[in-house]
């Protein structure tokens, strides 16, 4: 029998399967109380108004190009549509800095293919997002921990230099900004700009991974890097360094798959070329349909998953405050979907997991595998998106038991 392993490429050898992927079969288990899948509310869907879009697109003369091939780039009315939502956030641009894909988790994978080569640095946080790295290890990058100007030591550029000797290059610095997935923090503007002037002191690309920006529950809203990048260079996108990754599976419904990357049109035309050899483009009619609702509904919707959201979140938060021991520190996001938990030293969150499933049916997703360096292991990331009033205060006072005996064992 063919031994599959012996003919799949170097790069088979880090696609791993996913513990959080894993995980998320757990929801499914009615006896579990889960903060573990990190999906949107199915109930915030807009489902009519989709269902509706559909039917007007089949029904009134649009269903041969609805069903039809389409441009690489994406249909040209929804790319119109964010060229004024980017102008709304400080990104003036055209069509042509605009592509649409399937789902964000695709630009991740466009970007590693377009600019990693095996042993290039990507510059990630620790932790990061756990898709980034699935999607980045497939093009056998370095990672090195992207540490802010200032506070970087000689050590940090000696091993940068390294790996440029070793014949790689750091390639690009990636980085959640707003309500990252797992932490739930939020890069201040400072720190926005000093990351901008490491990667222009480094000559490197800036991924800024914008999935959950529209989800503020509080606080004002920052600049988007890419938005602070066009306002140092003239007002002008095309002397930029910095890749707008965005998506509606947060704000729409992910099950569309539809996301964008807004960038200098030069990376731009090279993405359009990996789109057209990865899958020619994104699906026709799903395009159709989202630049169908958006116009009327968009605002509104993002209004009442923040509404949602906001309750969940301030509810996960007392209860943490009133259930949690001593010695165990959470953030505190000002939007998105997650809490991030740290516990003492020396204790595992995997292993408190598998103790959590057992004896008290709470489900978590342990943080070391968000660490790119298998650091991390004392740490753990809520999902609040999904989560009823009285499993939020359930869940957290069962955490807060097991938490509290394993720390006195
Ligand atoms: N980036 C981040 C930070 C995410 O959390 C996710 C989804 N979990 C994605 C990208 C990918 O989302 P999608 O492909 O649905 O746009």
């Amino acid at each position: 029998m063919l031994q599959w392993e012996n003919i799949f490429a170097s790069r088979a050898s880090r696609m791993k399967a996913s513990e959080i992927r894993e995980l998320l079969k757990l929801l499914e288990r009615p006896d579990i109380i889960s903060f573990a899948g990190g999906i949107p509310d199915p109930a915030l869907f807009p489902a009519e108004k989709v269902s509706a879009a559909y039917a007007k697109i089949m029904n009134g003369g649009a269903a041969s190009s609805a069903l039809q091939y389409s441009v690489s780039e994406g249909y040209r009315p929804l790319r119109e549509w964010l060229v004024g939502e980017m102008a709304k956030i400080g990104i003036p641009c055209t069509v042509d800095n605009i592509l649409i894909t399937s789902g964000s988790q695709q630009v991740l994978d466009y970007l590693g293919k377009l600019f990693l080569s095996p042993g290039d640095t990507a510059l990630v946080t620790w932790p990061t997002y756990f898709g980034a790295l699935q999607a980045f290890n497939a093009y056998e990058p370095v990672y090195d921990r992207l540490i802010p100007m200032g506070n970087r030591t000689p050590e940090d550029y000696q091993r940068q230099a390294a790996a440029v000797r070793d014949g790689g290059r750091v390639k690009f610095a990636y980085v959640t900004a707003d309500f990252s997935n797992p932490t739930g923090e939020t890069l201040s503007r400072q720190a926005r700009l000093h990351l901008l002037d490491l990667a222009a002191e480094m000559d490197i690309a800036v991924i800024e991974d914008a999935a959950y920006q529209s989800l503020r529950y509080d606080g004002e809203p920052v600049l988007p890097i890419l938005a602070l990048d066009i306002a140092r260079n003239g007002g002008d996108i095309e002397n930029t360094r910095t890749l707008y990754s965005g998506s509606f599976s947060k704000t729409l419904a992910p099950g569309l798959r539809v996301g964008f990357v807004v960038a200098a049109k030069p990376v731009i035309r090279k993405l359009v070329l990996v789109k057209q050899a990865a899958d020619l483009h994104s699906s026709t009619i799903n395009q159709m349909a989202i630049a169908e609702v958006v116009p009327d509904i968009f605002e509104e919707q993002v209004a009442k998953i923040r509404t949602a959201y906001r309750a969940r979140r301030d509810l996960l938060l007392a209860a943490l405050e009133k259930h949690m021991p001593q010695g165990v520190r959470w953030t505190r996001p000002e939007g998105g979907m997650f809490v991030w938990v740290t516990l003492p030293e020396g204790l595992d969150g995997a292993a408190l997991l598998a103790r959590s499933l057992e004896t008290e049916k709470v489900a978590f997703v342990p943080g070391q595998a968000f660490h790119a360096d298998g650091s991390g292991a004392n740490t753990l990331r809520l999902s609040f998106s999904c989560a009823s009033p009285d499993m939020i205060e359930e869940g957290m006072a069962r955490l807060g038991r097991l938490l509290r005996s394993v720390i006195l064992d």
